[in-house]
C-alpha cells in the first residue's frame, strides 16, 4: 500500500487529537507527511564566537557550562534561572524563565551547543532561553516544521523520523534514473531525508534543488497536458475567413501583428482538431479589440454568436460602443449586458440571445456566465484575462457547445512565467503598436519641480487635452477617501480653478466609478484625480499626461499600465512620475522607466526586484499550490521546460513505462485543484 493511503494516525504517538492537529496543517497521511517539508532550517553547525555575536541575531554557540544556576523570582512570580557559559573568545550569560529543571539539564562543567536569538550590550552577550544540545561533533541542520497550537517541532519531527523509516527498501522515484543522471538530480531517497534532517548544508541544498525541479516539472507537464487534453471535437468549425472584410470598416490599417494574430485565431477555429484555445498577448495600447472584433466578425457570418466578457461595466461599454461604430454599416446586432441595465431590458437582451436575435453580447463576466442561455454561442472572449484563473477556464469550455475561447492580456508576464500561467494556452503576441504612435516622454522629477509640472499639465489642458494625475498613496491612518479629496480639493483651489475635475477612489461604488469615468471619456471632466484604481484598459486617446505621485511606491509593471493610458493616439504624450526617493534602487528602477517603454523587459525587471507577487496580486491564478517551488525561481523554471521537454520525447508521451511514477505525480496534483478534465 502506499504510504498516501496510511493515515498518519497509525504513526505511534499519534492518536486521534494529535492526528486532528496535523490535518489542520493539512496533513492526513504519512505520504503526505514526508511531503510536510521544513518551513525553514536552524544550522547548528555554523559556530559563531561568543566575542563574535552581533546584537540581535540568531547564532549557534559552542560553550561550556561555567557557574552553578543562580534562580529566583521576577518581580511578576516568574522563576528565573541564570547562569554563565564560555568558550575562548568569551562569555554569555543564560536566562530561562519557568524551567525548574533547567540546572540538571546542564550540567556545570559540560560543553553543550545552544542555538537562539542573542544580544549583545557593549560586549555583555545574553541568550533567552536558547535551545541547546550535548556538543557530541556532530555538525546537523535542524529543521523548523510550521505548527500550530498544541502541535511543537519535536513532535512533528518525531513523526517524520518513523514516516522515513517507513519508506520502503525500493522507493518508485517519480524522476527515473536516466533523467537523474542527466540533468544531475539525486535521487528521491536522499532528497527526502535530508530535505527533513539535511546531513550538510550542501545536502540539503541538493535536497532541495531536486524537489523544487521535480515540482516546476509536474506543473509544465501537467499544465501542458491540461492544454492537449481530450476535449470535445470542434464543434464549431467555420468555411469562410472574413477578416478581410472587416478591415474595410475601418479608418486604418491592421498592423502586421494584429493580422498574424488574426489568422492564427482563424486557423484555430478552421483546422483545430480542438478548437479555439487562444491567448493574445499584446502591449498596452496595441490594439487587441479589433483583433477580437474581427474574430467575432468572421463566427458571426459564419452564422454563430460571439460573447465579449470584459472585467468592469465601464470597460463592456467602452468596447460596446466602439464595436457598434464598427458594424454600423453591417447587419450585426450586438448588444450590452450590464448589471446596471434595467431589469426590462436585460430579459429582452437575454430572450433575444436566447432566440438568436441577438449575434454579438458585449458584457461583465458574471453576467454572461451566470444563466444566461444562448442560441448558437460559439465563441467567447474575455478581456484582461489575469483575473481569470486556469480552473475558471477551463469551467467556461465545459459550457454550451464548446465554445472557442479567445484570451486577451495585456499583462506583460516574463517569459518563463507566462509559459507556465498560460501552459494551457496557445499564444499569439502583438508585438508591434498601430503607426504614428509616439513614444511617451518619460520623467522623473523631485516635488520641488511640482509646480513647474503642474502648469504643463494644464497647458496641455488648455490645449484640449485630458490628464490624469495619479495621487500619493494612502499614509497610514488617514483614509484613502480623505487622501484623494484633500489632495484633489488643493489642486482644483490653487491650479485649477477653471477646469472640470473628477476624483476617483476605492470607497466609491462601483456605479460612482463608473459615472465619473463615462464624464472623463465624454471629455466632460478634463483632469481625473485617482488613487490608483484607474482601470487597466480604458481608452480614453484625448488624455496626453499622466502624472503619478509617489512614484517609487509602485512596481514597475504597475507604473506601466498606469502609463499605457496615455500614448493612445497621435499625440506627444507625457509620463511625469514624482518621486524623492533618494535610495539607489528606487532611481534606478524608476529610470527604468524613463528609458524603456517594453512591457516585458519591464516586466522582466520587476520580477527580479519584487518577485511574481506583483503579477498576481491576491487575485487567484488558479495553479495548484505550490509546495517547495516558486514561481520566481525563473532559473529552475527554465531548467524544468527544458526537463519536460526532454521527458515528452524520451517517454513517448509518458506513456513509458519508466514516467508512470511521474504521470501519477501529474494525475495527484491536478486532482488537488479539482480540476478532472486531466487525464
Ligand atoms: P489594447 O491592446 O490596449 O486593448 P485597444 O484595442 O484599446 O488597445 O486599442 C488602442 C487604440 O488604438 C484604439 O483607439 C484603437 O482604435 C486604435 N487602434 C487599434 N489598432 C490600430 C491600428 N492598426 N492603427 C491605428 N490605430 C489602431
Ligand atoms: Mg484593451
Amino acid at each position: 500500500m502506499s504510504l498516501y493511503g496510511m493515515k498518519i494516525e497509525e504513526l505511534s504517538g499519534i492518536g486521534k487529537k494529535r492526528a486532528e492537529l496535523f490535518n489542520k496543517l493539512g496533513v492526513f497521511s504519512v505520504g503526505e507527511l514526508l511531503n510536510f517539508y521544513p518551513r525553514t532550517y536552524e544550522d547548528w553547525s555554523d559556530i559563531t564566537d561568543i566575542a563574535d555575536v552581533v546584537d540581535d541575531t540568531t547564532v549557534c554557540i559552542r560553550a561550556a557550562v561555567h557557574s552553578a544556576f543562580q534562580s529566583g523570582f521576577t518581580k511578576s512570580g516568574k522563576y528565573i534561572a541564570k547562569t554563565y557559559v564560555a568558550d575562548e573568545t568569551g562569555v554569555c550569560q543564560l536566562i530561562y524563565f519557568n524551567n525548574r529543571y533547567i540546572d540538571r539539564m546542564l550540567v556545570n562543567g559540560a560543553t553543550y551547543k545552544f542555538f537562539g536569538k542573542a544580544s549583545n550590550t557593549f560586549g555583555n552577550v545574553s541568550m533567552i532561553a536558547p535551545t541547546f544540545s550535548p556538543d557530541d561533533g556532530s555538525s546537523e541542520v535542524r529543521p523548523i516544521y510550521n505548527l500550530t497550537a498544541g502541535l511543537n517541532n519535536n513532535m512533528v519531527v518525531k513523526a517524520v523520523k518513523q514516516a522515513l523509516l517507513l519508506l520502503p527498501e525500493k522507493i518508485n522515484d517519480p524522476l527515473p534514473e536516466n533523467l537523474r543522471d542527466r540533468f544531475k538530480l539525486c535521487g528521491l531517497r536522499y532528497a527526502i531525508n535530508n530535505i527533513h534532517f539535511p546531513e550538510s548544508p550542501e545536502a540539503l541544498e541538493k535536497a532541495r534543488k531536486r524537489l523544487v525541479v521535480e515540482e516546476l516539472l509536474v506543473l509544465t507537464l501537467g499544465l501542458q497536458r491540461l492544454k492537449n487534453r481530450k476535449r470535445s471535437e470542434n464543434m464549431n468549425k467555420i468555411a469562410d475567413d472574413y477578416s478581410l472584410e472587416f478591415e474595410g470598416f475601418l479608418d486604418f490599417d491592421m498592423t502586421g501583428a494584429q493580422k498574424r494574430s488574426i489568422a492564427d485565431c482563424i486557423s484555430d477555429i478552421m483546422n483545430s482538431e480542438y478548437g479555439m484555445n487562444r491567448l493574445v498577448q499584446g502591449d498596452v495600447g496595441s490594439g487587441k479589440t479589433v483583433v477580437a472584433g474581427s474574430v467575432c466578425y468572421t463566427m458571426i457570418k459564419n452564422g454563430f454568436q460571439c460573447a465579449f466578457m470584459a472585467p468592469t461595466e465601464i470597460l463592456a461599454e467602452q468596447h460596446y460602443n466602439s464595436f457598434k461604430e464598427i458594424f454600423k454599416n453591417t447587419n450585426v446586432k450586438t448588444a450590452l449586458l450590464t448589471g446596471s441595465l434595467k431589469q426590462s431590458e436585460k430579459n429582452r437582451v437575454r430572450e433575444e440571445l436566447k432566440n438568436g436575435g441577438i449575434d454579438l453580447v458585449i458584457g461583465t463576466h458574471a453576467l454572461i456566465t451566470d444563466d444566461t442561455e444562448f442560441d448558437n454561442l460559439a465563441l467567447v472572449v474575455t478581456d484582461e484575462q489575469h483575473r481569470f484563473g486556469v480552473a475558471q477556464r477551463a469551467r467556461l469550455l465545459s459550457k454550451g457547445n464548446s465554445p472557442h475561447l479567445l484570451v486577451m492580456s495585456a499583462t506583460p508576464i516574463p517569459r518563463t512565467l507566462g509559459l507556465i500561467i498560460f501552459g494551457d494556452l496557445d499564444i499569439s503576441i502583438i508585438d508591434e503598436l498601430p503607426p504614428g504612435r509616439r513614444e511617451i516622454d518619460t520623467l522623473l522629477i523631485g516635488s520641488d519641480k511640482r509646480v513647474r509640472a503642474l502648469g504643463f499639465i494644464k497647458d496641455e489642458i488648455k490645449k484640449g487635452h485630458q490628464a490624469y494625475i495619479v495621487c500619493p498613496l494612502v499614509e497610514e491612518g488617514m483614509s484613502d477617501l480623505a487622501s484623494a479629496e484633500e489632495y484633489a480639493a488643493e489642486l482644483m483651489l490653487n491650479y485649477f480653478s477653471d477646469i472640470p475635475v473628477g476624483i476617483l477612489h476605492g470607497k466609491m461604488k462601483a456605479s460612482e466609478k463608473e459615472e465619473v469615468m463615462r464624464n472623463f471619456s465624454e471629455n466632460k471632466i478634463k483632469l481625473l484625480v485617482a488613487t490608483t484604481v484607474i482601470e487597466v484598459g480604458i481608452d480614453v486617446p484625448n488624455a496626453t499626461v499622466m502624472m503619478i505621485e509617489n512614484a517609487e511606491r509602485f512596481g514597475l509593471s504597475q507604473l506601466h499600465q498606469l502609463r499605457g493610458r496615455v500614448g493612445r493616439s497621435s499625440e506627444k504624450s507625457y509620463c511625469i512620475l514624482v518621486s524623492d526617493s533618494t535610495t539607489d534602487n528606487s532611481t534606478e528602477r524608476l529610470k527604468t522607466m524613463c528609458t524603456t517603454s517594453d512591457g516585458f523587459k519591464i516586466a522582466d525587471a520587476d520580477l527580479k526586484l519584487r518577485g511574481p507577487g506583483d503579477f498576481f496580486g491576491s487575485r487567484q491564478h488558479g495553479l495548484p499550490e505550490l509546495k517547495i517551488s516558486s514561481l520566481a525561481d525563473t532559473h529552475n523554471l527554465e531548467l524544468s521546460r527544458k526537463i519536460a521537454d526532454f521527458v515528452i520525447r524520451d517517454s513517448n508521451n509518458l506513456l513509458d513505462d519508466r514516467y508512470r511514477g511521474l504521470k501519477a505525480e501529474i494525475e495527484r496534483l491536478f486532482r488537488e485543484t479539482g480540476d478532472s478534465t486531466l487525464n
